[in-house]
């Protein structure tokens, strides 16, 4: 396995619409596992394709729970809405408010290329959210509600919003 390097904001290749996958290869499976390294390495909670500089439908959650792999994700049906704080490893440092279905389900394909459905409510329905609308060329900064920050200076600003 292997670090990749993260692209940033400003990088054509985030902008673009990825390609769906047909079939798993030895190279794809080391681009997932290297994915989950990245991602860990950089304390994210999601990678998606485009992040690490290949346009193809895959992306990598983990928001404590474990790895999921999803290939070629669907999202299927989403309920309700959470408001919040939300970053980017290809944004580093940065934090706006953005608004996100409060549950999702999903279908998508696992690494042995079986289709599944997985559902998620809170910060793993915004995760599904954020990292499948990278897919689509879309970055959470194009939603932001509110000024993109430091997150430091977001979190000061906001640190009363749950509390009500
Ligand atoms: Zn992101």
């Amino acid at each position: 396995m292997a670090i990749r390097n993260i692209r940033t904001e400003g990088d054509e290749i985030l902008r673009k619409k990825c390609r769906e996958i047909t079939e798993m290869t030895p190279k794809l499976a080391t681009l997932i596992d290297d994915m989950i390294e990245t991602m860990y390495e950089a304390n994210g909670v999601g990678l998606a394709g485009p992040q690490v500089g290949v346009l193809k439908r895959v992306v990598v959650i983990d928001v404590g729970d474990g790895p999921i792999v999803l290939i070629n994700p669907v999202i299927l049906e989403t309920s309700g809405e959470q408001t919040g704080g939300e970053g980017c490893l290809s944004v580093p440092g940065k934090t706006a408010t953005v608004t996100r279905p409060n549950y999702v389900k999903v279908k998508a394909f696992d690494r042995d290329m079986k289709e599944y459905t997985m559902e998620g409510i809170e910060l793993l329905a915004r995760a599904v959210c954020h990292e499948c609308d990278h897919l689509d060329g879309i970055l959470y900064v194009d939603k932001a509600e509110s000024p993109v920050m430091d997150t430091d200076d977001y979190y000061e600003q906001h640190q009363d919003d749950n509390e009500e």
